[in-house]
């Protein structure tokens, strides 16, 4: 890898204190933060900076987007999904779905994942690397460039655990959310964890209200141990006391993922989740488990969950079925990544 920074992975304080040090004015750093967020690729690309002044940043840094090497769009609704090539070969996911309110992305934050969940396609080859702040703009950028689009709201639900890559995570929404780039409201922001306690907690002491999912996949810790391993080092009780700090300090409502399966997904479970979640103040996802070839998870049938969902809902606990899309694309990460590796 070379050595010339990203200005991409630079917030607009950083950058201004960076055109500074090269001897120009404040605002040269908003107009590149701009030509970012508008998709330049290269610094030849922010045409209202003088040739000169292009040839003196190049000299140490430089702007990168992610590179589409392949692009799959669904013909049942449109999804689209994105292999994403960065720039030292290594590849992530992101999926870009339209719902009536907008166009919505799905980025990664990781190239691969350390966390080891028994039903995840993403984990299979372990933690390659964490992605830079621009490597997880870029997925916005560059996807929002392709399409002709306006993104109006992002998850970070794609390959890779979130908080494993926490500064990188913290300056990515810093700049997706700066009204001098994308301008990104917090609450038109998702991001998703396995559950690392000690980091939702950080996280809520950031001031940046986003909305957090919580994969509980299990309502007691031996089943969960069994499902995800990150559960042996944080028991349930510790990150649901995290999630409900999360929810007193930032006022949002925590989402609780729950992928069902046969494992997973009887009645009986169902009685646990609801006695589990009862007086908090929150909302259950429920997603059918997507096989993966790898893996021995059978999704659970459609009566069964239906089933599920209806006890919690008649038990005081609000839920919801996640809407497939891009089924014929297998939209969900990971698996487009690991048939290229
Ligand atoms: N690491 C983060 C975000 C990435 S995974 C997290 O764990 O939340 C995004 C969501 O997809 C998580 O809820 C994850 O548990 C879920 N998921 C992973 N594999 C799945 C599968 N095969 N079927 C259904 N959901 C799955």
């Amino acid at each position: 890898m070379d050595m010339k920074i990203n200005l991409g992975d630079l917030t607009l304080e950083e950058l201004t204190d960076y055109v500074k040090a090269h001897g120009e004015k404040e605002f040269r750093a908003r107009q590149i933060f701009g030509w970012i967020a508008k998709g330049a690729d290269s610094l030849d690309e922010c045409t209202n900076l003088s040739k000169a002044l292009r040839e003196k940043l190049a000299a140490d840094a430089e702007i990168y987007l992610p590179k589409a090497r392949r692009k799959l769009v669904s013909k049942l609704d449109g999804t689209v999904k994105y292999l994403f090539e960065l720039k030292d070969g290594n590849t992530v996911e992101s999926v870009v779905m339209s719902y009536h309110h907008g166009y919505s992305i799905c980025i990664s934050s990781q190239v691969g994942c350390r966390m080891g969940c028994t039903f995840c396609a993403s984990t299979l080859n372990g933690l390659v690397r964490n992605l830079a702040p621009h490597e997880m703009t870029g997925q916005v950028i560059a996807a929002q460039k392709d399409m002709g689009i306006e993104i109006s709201s992002i998850v970070v639900m794609g390959i890779g655990e979130p908080f494993d890559n926490y500064d990188s995570l913290i300056k990515f929404l810093k700049n997706i959310n700066n009204p001098a780039g994308l301008g990104l409201g917090w609450r038109h922001i998702t991001v998703s964890t396995c559950g690392l306690a000690d980091k939702i907690r950080r996280f809520a002491g950031e001031n940046m209200p986003i909305n957090l999912a919580f994969s509980l996949h299990a309502p007691e810790d031996g089943l969960r141990r069994e499902m995800m391993p990150v559960a042996k080092a944080y028991p349930l009780d510790e990150v649901l006391a995290a999630c409900d700090f999360y929810f007193e300090k930032t006022g949002r409502r925590i989402t609780f993922e729950y992928a069902l399966s046969e494992k997973n997904g009887s009645l009986d479970w169902a009685e646990k989740l609801a006695r589990l979640l009862k007086n908090r103040n929150c909302h259950v996802n429920l997603i059918p488990v997507n096989p993966v070839k790898e893996r021995d998870y059978v999704r659970s049938d459609k009566k069964s969950v239906a089933a599920f969902m209806d006890y919690l809902n008649k038990n005081g606990v609000n839920s919801t079925l996640r809407r497939e899309l891009g089924a014929d694309i297998n939209a969900s990460c990971g698996q487009l990544r690991n048939s290229e590796l």
